[in-house]
């Protein structure tokens, strides 16, 4: 018996090693893993360059206090900054801690503003923001709220594409709109461009916060470096986490100058956020990822991707409903509850994860190979020919 609590569903596999693309498992069999720790192994597994980073640090520092200069770290904001929208950067360890300390910054600006009664963030019903108190509440689904004591106040909720909805929701007591351009968990869905671009003259007009939840569709997962990219907007606020550390806890919060403002000294820390060895992975992921041409080629492997699943889908017109997604954040969309063909792609050794909305999310590394590929699409085609 488990010593673990049953808080997930887990699968019966477990892994000896992995490699780029692959993932060997205790048994012996060698799956094509298309989660990579859903979104998080931006350069798949056991990177070479990104071990000669780790077991480099490791061996001079790991840890050191905030209390202290971190150059590793500093580095790291100052090539986040470079290349964004962002002045300004602060460091955490996951998403959820990402998106909470988001919410921080856009309240903590109004309370600066002497604005204090503007303190509520407007969501999408049933997005994800992570699992901590704050954030179940922000992604105001009743699944994740249920039996977790009283509600935390300050969140309000719009239906995802319903503009009525979201202008009836704005009031003079909201601070900010949090969304994920990409829906991740909710089911690989996208903001259209003109969407964001509505947003954020909304935001303008009503002279509140944007923030852009990143964390999953971040970090070059689009085919951009970040999924607001090709709406040509600039949010206020991005928490970001699951790419940037490449398999290393790592997230963030980046931020413009006007709302940074508000965060001075002891307004906000974290014991490990920001730590060297996080900090000197983040940058190797960097290395790879902010090459013009590493994106270019996740947005030309995707097209390809996304061409030959909608092949499939066109051959099966009653079992897939719809091929989206943007980059490698890919989503197929079944008529019926998806569980049963994720296990068929699992005996057939395609590893895949289930978003809402019936949806199959695949999400392979960023630097996955045609030939994997071509794996991937030899393997959903049988399941479709004997799916039933
Ligand atoms: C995964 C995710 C989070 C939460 O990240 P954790 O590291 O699990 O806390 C938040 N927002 C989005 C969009 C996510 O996909």
């Amino acid at each position: 018996m488990s010593s673990l609590a049953n808080n997930y569903r887990r699968r019966k596999i477990s892994f000896r090693k992995g490699k780029g693309s692959f993932l060997y498992s205790t048994k012996g069999i060698k799956y094509l893993d298309f989660i990579q720790g859903i979104a998080v192994n931006s350069l798949g597994h056991s990177n070479n360059y990104l071990n000669k980073a780790l077991h480099g640090q490791s061996k001079k520092v790991w840890h050191v206090s905030n209390a202290f200069e971190i150059p590793e770290g500093e580095r790291l904001a100052k090539r986040l900054t470079k290349n964004t929208f962002a002045d300004y950067v602060i460091f955490q360890n996951s998403g959820a801690e990402a998106t909470e300390l988001a919410i921080k910054v856009a309240r903590k600006f109004f309370y600066t503003k002497k604005k204090p009664h503007k303190n509520r963030i407007l969501c999408v019903k049933n997005s994800f923001h992570g699992r901590t108190l704050a954030a179940i509440h922000a992604s105001g689904s009743k699944k994740m709220t249920e039996g977790f004591g009283p509600k935390i106040p300050g969140f309000d909720h719009f239906i995802f594409g319903n503009h009525r909805s979201l202008r009836k929701s704005i009031t003079k007591k909201t601070a900010a709109i949090m969304v994920e351009p990409i829906l991740g968990e909710g089911g690989i869905k996208v903001i259209p461009k003109w969407c964001l671009k509505g947003l954020r003259k909304l935001c303008d007009q009503k002279k509140i916060l944007l923030i852009c939840d990143e964390v999953q569709c971040g970090i070059g997962r689009s085919g951009k470096f970040f999924a607001f990219e090709y709406s040509g907007i600039k949010p206020d606020i991005v928490p970001i986490a699951k790419g940037i550390g490449g398999g290393f806890p790592l997230g963030a919060v980046l931020m413009n100058k006007k709302v940074a403002t508000g965060m001075t000294p002891g307004t906000h820390g974290s014991t490990f956020g920001g730590n060297p060895l996080a900090m000197r992975i983040g940058n190797a992921v960097l290395d790879k990822i902010m090459k013009k041409k590493f994106l270019k080629n996740i947005q030309k492997i995707s097209k390809y991707f996304l061409n030959e699943l909608n092949k499939i889908k066109n051959d099966h017109p009653d079992i897939i409903k719809e091929i989206r997604g943007l980059g490698l954040l890919i989503g197929i969309q079944l008529f019926n509850d998806q569980a049963k063909f994720i296990k068929k792609l699992e005996k057939n050794k395609l590893l895949t994860i289930k978003a809402a909305d019936n949806v199959i999310r695949i999400l392979p590394p960023l630097n996955v190979k045609k030939a994997e590929i071509d794996i991937s699409i030899k393997i959903i085609r049988k399941v479709c020919k004997e799916y039933k």
